[in-house]
């Protein structure tokens, strides 16, 4: 391989470390930093992704709050739950850990969080706030994904970036954010119904794969010297992957972020950089 490899331990470290400072200043003054994440259900991936915030939130000083729900539990109960995290005051920040029991409306869920406490940053008046280019709680993901990028020092700015990928979660926000006036890169954002997405792709100095399709990026999508970012987490029988297949990509690409350890640490340290900001914000 030729391409660097833009570790997100190494960046994740640098954010948690200031984490960790400012939740001891708050701490000294008698506020105790508290995150609750919330679990519905039984599904494997997501009790990993709990327990690792947990982890990480522990190493940064920050109390956490390991909420459980069973898998045959109503949205009311869900809704529920949430609202009595709204009025506990040791919490700063609420995850529900996504994606719900299908029976269940994540959605609704979300908007159920008091968006001061929302540090995921999914709650559509939060989400508005990014659209309007204004303060507030940015998502965790994309935030993670800026913060690499700047940890490295990839020029971001009039550069064009393409996105593949437009969920709520990952690709939407993130071409929202690269786009405002304060990172200003021209942003394509590409989905499952673009039109020959490889040849758009090659035009692209950042190429940022949110899919979740092993291996789907391959060098032929990819402009020689171009900065790589892999968001995929796919289970396969040969391990975690993600979307970029690295072999390929890494012979052609300048940069590509490893997984795991690329966009995963991240996108946890931006969570608990969110959850300090609120606790900060909150005065309580
Ligand atoms: P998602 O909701 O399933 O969205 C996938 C997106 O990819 C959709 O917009 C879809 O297009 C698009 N897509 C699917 N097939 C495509 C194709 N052949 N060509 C172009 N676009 C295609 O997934 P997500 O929640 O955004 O997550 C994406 C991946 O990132 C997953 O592997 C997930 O596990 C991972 N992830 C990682 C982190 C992290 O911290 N590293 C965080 C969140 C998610 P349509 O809209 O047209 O269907």
């Amino acid at each position: 391989l030729t391409a660097q490899i833009l570790s997100g331990r190494e960046a994740a470290a640098a954010v948690q470390s200031d984490v960790a400072d400012r939740a001891e200043r708050l701490a000294a003054r008698g506020h105790n930093v508290g995150l609750a994440t919330l679990l519905v259900g039984d599904d494997p991936a997501s009790h990993v992704y709990v327990r690792n915030k947990h982890r990480a939130a522990a190493e940064a000083g920050i109390a956490s709050f390991d909420r459980r729900l069973p898998e045959s539990s109503s949205q009311n109960d869900v809704e529920s739950l949430i609202r009595e995290l709204n009025e506990d005051p040791a919490v700063h920040g609420i995850v529900v850990q996504l994606p719900l029991p299908p029976v269940l409306d994540g959605n609704l869920a979300v908007q159920a969080i008091d968006p001061t406490k929302d540090v995921d940053g999914l709650h559509p008046h939060n989400l508005g706030l990014l659209v309007l280019d204004q303060p507030g709680l940015r998502p965790a993901t994309p935030s993670g994904i800026v913060r690499l990028l700047a940890h490295y020092n990839v020029e971001i700015s009039e550069k064009l970036v393409l996105v593949m990928g437009r969920s709520f979660l990952v690709g939407r926000p993130l071409a929202l954010m690269l786009g405002t006036k304060r990172f200003n890169a021209t942003v394509i954002q590409a989905h499952s119904r673009t039109v020959d997405l490889a040849g758009l792709a090659r035009s692209a100095d950042i190429l940022v794969a949110a899919v979740g399709r092993p291996g789907f990026v391959n060098a032929g999508y990819v402009k020689p010297g171009a900065v790589v970012v892999d968001v995929g987490i796919n289970r396969t029988e040969r391990g975690v992957v993600g979307d970029v297949d690295v072999e390929s990509v890494g012979r052609v690409a300048g940069a590509v972020t490893p997984v795991p350890g690329g966009v995963g640490p991240m996108t946890i340290a931006s969570l608990l950089e969110n959850t300090v900001s609120a606790a900060e914000r909150s005065g309580r």
